[in-house]
């Protein structure tokens, strides 16, 4: 079929990865994506790090400055908002009422974050932060000695906490489990993330559960299951995304936790895709549906999709990464942490170390405190069978244990 006008439902980093890979290769049609934002795409690491911090200015986020898409004639409609997507009439429905035609059309509408209930009179003092608008929001209210409060100690609380301590902020963590990261990186590794919170003067405390949080006009009450209560100027909720699945709903398409998508990013209905955060995408290596809310994911389902629209293969099923910063530190982590044991590569006390994660012998996993040019290589090592007082030895080249004969084991 040929392809004359491609839209993307959403202008976020999924979508402005399809756009400059479509034209990358050659895709000279109508190129129109479609976000409900009032700004044309940006990245959203930042937010939490850099310019959350004041040191990043919203220019420096975007992703295909204006001069680009003029050059490349990609059009972009902000805040617009599509309902559905109309199969048959092969047209995208905006709830402005309009209808765009379409020959394909890539979902990368991302995910919105988990809400908990607010009452009182001050609301703007709780924070959730998915965008732009909520950083410039969130950074207007943090100033030093800000009492701040952040539910949640995942990855972007615990950097939203890095970068409130560095404005002179005074920050506590509240975790439901025991120990912040531990289901993600192993109880070990979260420790270790925790103790760099804990170093640099963040209060956590792991293993409590926020009943009710009631803003005043001077502060909000944040009461836990256990009966404290702890009293915070600003409180940022960061409890997790939901998947904006309504378009793919409203379309008919197949939803679980996400779009589900078979390897290639296809919905059921052909030339109809689905990518980025809002993406199940059907992983042979795990045999099931997988949804990754990563940059890196959300990339390269992009430039994926894109290719396969165009008729190239599009299957991306390799080892998901993601990096992270806090405190002046890089973190890195790559593949998965199932695991029996681990092999510790440079020194934790030193904290500069690269942790690989070992199942029964098998490198599933590594995670990398400022120790990224481990990673690479411990990607290519994933399925491999290593000893682990090999990958500990700082005199081994992690490259050259992949030119050995080790006993390769598909994941
Ligand atoms: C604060 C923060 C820090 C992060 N830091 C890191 C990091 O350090 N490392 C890392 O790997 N990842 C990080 N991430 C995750 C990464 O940014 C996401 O994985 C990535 O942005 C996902 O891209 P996406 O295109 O799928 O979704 P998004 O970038 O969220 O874009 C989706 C867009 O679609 C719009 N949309 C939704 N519904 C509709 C509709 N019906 N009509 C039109 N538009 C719609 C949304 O408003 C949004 O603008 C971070 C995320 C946040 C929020």
């Amino acid at each position: 079929m040929t392809l004359n006008t491609i839209i993307t439902v959403g202008a976020g980093q999924t979508a402005a990865v399809a756009a400059r890979t479509l034209r990358r290769r050659g895709f000279d049609g109508e190129i129109i994506l479609i976000g409900d934002e009032p700004h044309a795409p940006y990245q959203r690491p930042p937010l939490s790090k850099e310019f959350l911090a004041g040191e990043a200015d919203p220019e420096s986020l975007m992703l295909l400055p204006e001069a680009w898409r003029q050059k490349q004639e990609v059009e972009l409609l902000t805040g617009a908002a599509v309902n559905r997507i109309d199969s048959n009439a092969a047209a995208v429905e905006l709830s402005d009422g309009r209808s765009v035609a379409a020959d394909a059309v890539l979902i990368a509408t991302g995910g919105r974050p988990r809400t908990m209930p607010v009452t009182g009179s001050s609301p703007e003092r709780v924070h959730y932060l998915r965008t732009m608008d909520d950083a410039e929001r969130l950074a207007a209210q943090l100033r030093p000695s800000t009492r701040l409060v952040l539910i949640g100690g995942g990855f972007v609380g615990l950097e939203i906490a890095s970068t409130a301590k560095a404005l002179g902020a005074e920050v506590t963590v509240l975790e439901a489990d025991e120990v912040p990261l531990a289901r993600i990186l192993g109880p070990e590794m979260g420790d270790v993330c925790t103790r760099m919170q804990l170093d640099n003067g963040v209060a956590v405390r792991g293993g409590v559960r926020v009943g009710a949080v009631a803003t005043r006009p001077d502060d909000v009450l944040v009461t836990l299951d256990s009966g404290d209560v702890i009293s915070a100027e600003v409180v940022v909720v960061g409890i997790g995304i939901i998947p904006n699945d309504e378009v793919a709903r409203a379309s008919g398409l197949d939803v679980g936790d996400g779009i589900l998508v078979n390897a290639q990013g296809q919905t059921a209905i052909p030339q109809v895709f689905a990518a980025g955060d809002v993406a199940a995408r059907f992983s042979d290596s795990a045999g099931r549906h997988v949804r990754v809310e990563h940059f890196d994911n959300a990339s390269k389902q992009g430039a994926a999709t894109a290719n396969l629209m165009l008729g190239r293969v599009g299957v991306v099923d390799s080892a998901h990464w993601f990096w992270s910063d806090q405190f002046g530190k890089n973190l890195q982590f790559v593949g998965s942490a199932r695991y029996t044991e681990l092999a510790l590569r440079g020194s934790v006390e030193g904290g500069e170390f690269t942790a690989f994660y070992l199942d029964n012998g098998i490198v599933r996993g590594a995670f990398a405190l400022d120790r990224g040019e481990d990673i690479g290589a411990a990607r290519e090592l994933i399925g491999t069978s290593i000893e682990p007082a090999r990958l500990a030895d700082e005199s081994t080249d992690l490259y050259d244990l992949l030119d050995e004969d080790e006993e390769l084991v598909t994941a």
